[in-house]
Order: C-alpha cells, then sequence, then structure tokens
C-alpha cells in the first residue's frame, strides 16, 4: 500500500510544547528537506502546500516563530523575499553580527538587567 505524501510528512513531525512542530526527517542548512520523486523539497514549503495554500515558486514561506524546522502551518506563512529578508534582519539571523541580546530571550532577572544596563551605558557613551 502505497503511503500518501502527507502521511509520510506527518511521520517526521515532532510537537513541541511552544507550539512549534519540529521536522525531524533530513535537513540542508538549517532547514528540513523532505525527498520527492526524487528531489528535495523544502519541508516548511511542503508544509504550506499540504495545508492546501496556494505557493508559487517565486515566493518564501516566512516563519512567524523562530525555529528553523517547524512545520507547523499556523506559524508559517506566503510572502516574498523582500518580506522574508526583513524577518532575517528583524530575527539577528541575517549574516550581520548580532549587537543585542533581547531582553525577552532565556536569561535570568539578574542577566537581564545587566544586559539592559550595559546597553544603556554604551548607549550613553554613543
Ligand atoms: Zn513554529
Amino acid at each position: 500500500m502505497k503511503i500518501t505524501l502527507s502521511e509520510r510528512f506527518q511521520k517526521f513531525i515532532q510537537p513541541r510544547a511552544d507550539g512549534c512542530w519540529e521536522f525531524m526527517g533530513a535537513k540542508q542548512g538549517a532547514y528540513g528537506v523532505l525527498s520527492i520523486d526524487g528531489k528535495l523539497n523544502l519541508a516548511h514549503r511542503v508544509a504550506v502546500k499540504l495545508d492546501g495554500r496556494k505557493l508559487p515558486e517565486d515566493m518564501c514561506v516566512r516563519h512567524l516563530c523562530k525555529l528553523k524546522t517547524c512545520v507547523n502551518p499556523a506559524h508559517l506563512q506566503v510572502g516574498t523575499l523582500k518580506e522574508n529578508q526583513a524577518d532575517r534582519h528583524r530575527d539577528g539571523t541575517s549574516n550581520r553580527k548580532r549587537l543585542w541580546i533581547k531582553p525577552s530571550e532565556n536569561l535570568n532577572p539578574d542577566e537581564q538587567a545587566n544586559t539592559i544596563s550595559n546597553g544603556v551605558a554604551t548607549t550613553l557613551l554613543g
């Protein structure tokens, strides 16, 4: 019996406590990939197509969460390449070195206070 792409895809999904669906299959760079008819497809693009959404080849799939291997359709949005680049910029995942640690990240309150005061000091010193 031949299993459908959707069934095959679901075998690789590991739901996480934070709501993300981590793709546990093969990876290419930071992203999950799935071989379909001998061709490698990005897992998050497959997720959007399986969700029944249109995905033209020249459009990107943007992750609304921070997990690059996430394939939860609710966390994926079809967008333009330009929007995708803006996301990377916002998330600090572009090639540029990160200068800031966001206070919202998993720091304990003391570290958070240090980070913020250091940030202010740096700003004041120009
Ligand atoms: Zn997610």
